[in-house]
């Protein structure tokens, strides 16, 4: 097995786990954006979201759902980014499907979602809308 994160599932190699249940495995950062970064991974390998079953992607949310509030609380925080790299080109680096949950204070100087994007879009939202329902067969 050579995914690192399915052998971290297996037990095969030591990680700092805070949860497992049935569908995932939260286990902290190995090395943290901030304290209390957490890394949840569903147990079935898939490289990317698209690639997991219905079960296995609500499985993995759920226990963001249950992580979320426990890990902001143990922290002292006063929010959570929570974010999925979703391909190499997105920066994914561990190419199995993994939730970061980041802790964050008011004032902590760290951006949003938004601020890793440079804004240089070349279509109009209407016909992006119109390509993404003919993907979806609407
Ligand atoms: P990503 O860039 O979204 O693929 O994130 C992968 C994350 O996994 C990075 O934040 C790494 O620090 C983290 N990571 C890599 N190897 C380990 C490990 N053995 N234990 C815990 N976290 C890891
Ligand atoms: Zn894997």
């Amino acid at each position: 097995m050579s995914c690192i994160f399915c052998r971290i599932v297996a037990g095969e190699i030591p990680a700092e786990i805070v949860a497992r249940d049935e569908g995932a495995v939260a286990f902290l950062d190995i090395q943290p954006l901030a304290d209390g970064h957490v890394v949840i991974v569903p147990r079935a390998h898939a490289a990317r979201v698209e690639e997991m079953s219905a079960a296995d992607a609500a499985a993995l949310f759920r226990t963001v759902v249950r992580l979320v509030g426990p890990v902001r609380r143990a922290l002292g925080a006063d929010a959570t980014t929570i974010g999925v790299n979703d391909g190499e080109a997105s920066g994914q680096t561990i190419p199995h499907v993994h939730v970061h949950i980041v802790p964050r204070w008011q004032g902590d100087g760290a951006g949003t979602v938004h601020t890793i994007f440079p804004r240089r879009t070349k279509r109009t939202v209407a016909e992006t809308a119109a390509s993404i329902r003919k993907a979806l067969g609407g």
